[in-house]
């Protein structure tokens, strides 16, 4: 990207937050927006793909704190949006004029040091003579995220993970130019992007207006690109989700994020998991819940249970007088953990009380509160409160 264009663009528009967003307001709505405008989720939509690119641009540069900061200051330096016109040049008069030309380095002799290698790495390799574009670079982290069931994030799981990330076109290897053709060289700055302005006494580089820049002009884009150069790459990867997962980890996979620069190492991939709730099982931590509905006698005469399990079921002892709501631990039969062990089942027991009863057994049961009519269960409640 040429350093005109750059400085055209408003990244913080772009992702619809203000300059002074922090990286997890930058985060959130790039994951938003991304989301919106995947191309998985609008095959065939030519704007939500160019939205998903611009998006992807936004967040490269916002996401990256070193980037941002780049950004930022040139942004300041420049007057967002004004570097073609007057007014962000304004300021640069003085002794020893200035020339734009220095700034942006390589192209009128300059390069090294300076604000033309500051820039350098943001522009991309376009450029032909900047000293910068050669340096290795780390690859971007790249965040997705999948939804897996509550019994894969209980076991772990083996998920596989569509990817999708701008690239160089690979029809026209980044040049944009249709393949068999090439990109000429502007004719109006001789291939340097930038132009010469007299003023008064000043003379003024600034992006050259018939190239945007780039020093090159094409005249049949790449079919596949439309001349941007860059397109969108889709790769499945199988990624192992460890047993034990909860919902909202963020997963670490290191190196495949995507590729670096000359050399350099692979950015990471992070990967946020969201698990589906289960019917009937809860998680706590690694241990998982259950509430299984008792009746009365079972409580108070005491019983055997048979509790499912997540894979199966176990025998549960209810000794005589349980009260209601009690929790009884099931060893090992939770969440795995990291070091291999599992997590329990919290079975908590809670009376069932029948909306309706036939004749006899609400006879049965006036009985019953007749032979207990000496015990009330209120009784501490009023001392307690010395009543
Ligand atoms: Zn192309
Ligand atoms: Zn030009």
């Amino acid at each position: 990207m040429s350093a005109r264009e750059w400085l055209d663009k408003d990244f913080y528009a772009e992702l619809g937050v203000s300059s002074g967003a922090s990286a997890d307001e930058i985060k959130k709505a790039y994951r938003k927006l991304a989301r919106e405008n995947h191309p998985d989720a609008n095959p065939g939509n030519a704007q939500a793909e160019a939205k998903f690119k611009a998006v992807s641009e936004a967040y490269g540069v916002l996401s990256d704190p070193e980037k941002r900061k780049q950004y930022d200051e040139a942004r300041k330096l420049f007057g967002a949006g004004s570097l073609g016109g007057q007014g962000g040049f304004g300021g640069f008069g003085g002794p020893g004029g200035f020339d734009i030309g220095d700034l942006f380095g390589g192209a009128q002799g300059g390069g090294s040091g300076g604000l033309g290698d500051l820039f350098g790495g943001l522009f991309g390799n376009r450029r032909p003579g900047a000293t910068t574009t050669n340096r290795p670079r780390r690859g971007a982290d790249v965040e997705t995220e999948v939804r897996i069931d509550f019994a894969e994030a209980v076991r772990g799981a083996t998920v596989p993970l569509r990817l999708s990330s701008p690239v160089s076109c690979p029809t026209c290897h980044g040049s944009g130019a249709k393949p068999g053709t090439r990109p000429r060289t502007c004719a109006t700055c001789a291939g340097s992007g930038l132009v010469t302005r007299n003023q008064g006494a000043f003379a003024f580089s600034e992006p050259c207006p018939d190239c945007r820049g780039r020093g090159t002009l094409i005249d049949t884009p790449c079919p596949d690109c439309n001349g941007e150069g860059v397109s969108t790459r889709s790769r499945t990867l199988t990624v192992r989700i460890p047993a034990g997962v909860s919902d909202g980890q963020r997963i670490r996979l290191a190196g495949q994020g995507e590729p670096g620069r000359h050399g350099a190492a692979a950015g990471d991939l992070y990967v946020v998991v969201h698990v589906n709730p289960h019917r009937v099982f809860g998680r706590s931590g690694d241990d998982l819940t259950i509430t299984v509905p008792v009746t009365f006698p079972e409580l108070a005469l005491g019983t055997t249970l048979t509790v499912p399990t997540l894979d199966g079921k176990v025998s549960l002892k209810v000794p005589a007088g349980t009260g209601s709501g009690r929790t009884f631990r099931v060893r090992g039969k939770g969440a795995s953990k990291k070091d291999g062990s599992s997590g329990d089942l919290l079975v908590t027991l809670q009376v069932a009380v029948p909306s309706k009863l036939d004749g006899k057994a609400a006879e049965a049961l006036a009985d019953y509160a007749k032979a207990t009519a000496d015990h009330d269960p209120r009784r501490d409640l009023n001392e307690m409160l010395g009543r």
